[in-house]
């Protein structure tokens, strides 16, 4: 089965939006979808929504969030968690960006990366839903489920995008971030994936193998700092 027919497969059973392509949807602009992606790092999507709505309706702009006290920052982002850190994070890459860009938001990845504390993850998200530029943002579910089902097999998220980028079609890469990220919240979830009512459980091989591996090796760790 081809890869484009896999993938439609598991879009037609999927309900609703992911947060970001609710953002590309609404053709919101790319400054907002880049600092949503920065707030959704380590949180679920239902927070990310929460707290970049509640910070746009303050600050909506490079110069409003470089110019906001940072405290104030935390305060509008809580929800998205680790504030902090977040908060220090999209106050700086709002002040690069008015320095360095002119206020806008860079269209390529050399340059998205090296926005501070921009990764391959969030540099490609901005690419593909900002811009409907042909990339693979590989964030957890993307990683797990391309493993179990088989179409790649390596250990951490750089690999996968690797694997991938060689492996499926530049056509189908704009649209495979979204079809796995609700994939991954409704279906193939992290515990107990709902193989029964999975539209590809026919053609699943279900390898955990990389995901035990991560589990032993936690483990390990654990056993050891408890020694
Ligand atoms: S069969 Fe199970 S492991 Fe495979 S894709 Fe479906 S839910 Fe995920």
């Amino acid at each position: 089965m081809k890869f484009s027919e896999i993938l439609d497969k598991i879009d037609v059973v999927l309900e609703g939006e992911a947060h970001l392509d609710e953002l590309a949807r609404e053709r919101q602009d790319p400054f907002k979808i880049l600092i949503s992606t920065i707030l959704s790092a380590r949180t679920r999507d239902a927070n990310t929504r929460e707290a970049t709505q509640t910070l746009f309706a303050k600050h909506n702009t490079p110069e409003r969030i470089s110019s906001a006290n940072v405290e104030q920052l935390e305060k509008l982002i809580y929800k998205s968690g680790f504030y902090k850190v977040k908060a220090a994070r999209i106050k700086e890459v709002s002040q690069v960006l008015l320095e360095k860009y002119n206020g806008k938001v860079p269209n390529n990845f050399n340059e998205l990366m090296s926005l501070p504390g921009v990764g391959a993850k969030t540099a490609n998200c901005v690419l593909v839903y900002a811009y409907k530029i042909p990339a693979i943002p590989v964030d957890t579910h993307v990683h797990r489920i391309s493993n179990r089902i088989g179409w790649v097999n390596t250990k951490n998220p750089g690999k996968t995008e690797d694997a991938l980028r060689d492996l499926i079609p530049r056509d189908q890469w704009i649209r495979l971030n979204r079809i796995f990220v609700k994939f991954g919240q409704e279906i193939c979830l992290p515990n107990n994936p709902k193989h029964e009512i999975c539209p590809i459980e026919d053609i699943c091989p279900k390898d955990f193998s990389m995901e035990l591996a991560l589990k032993k090796k936690k483990e390990k760790k654990n056993t050891k700092s408890v020694k």
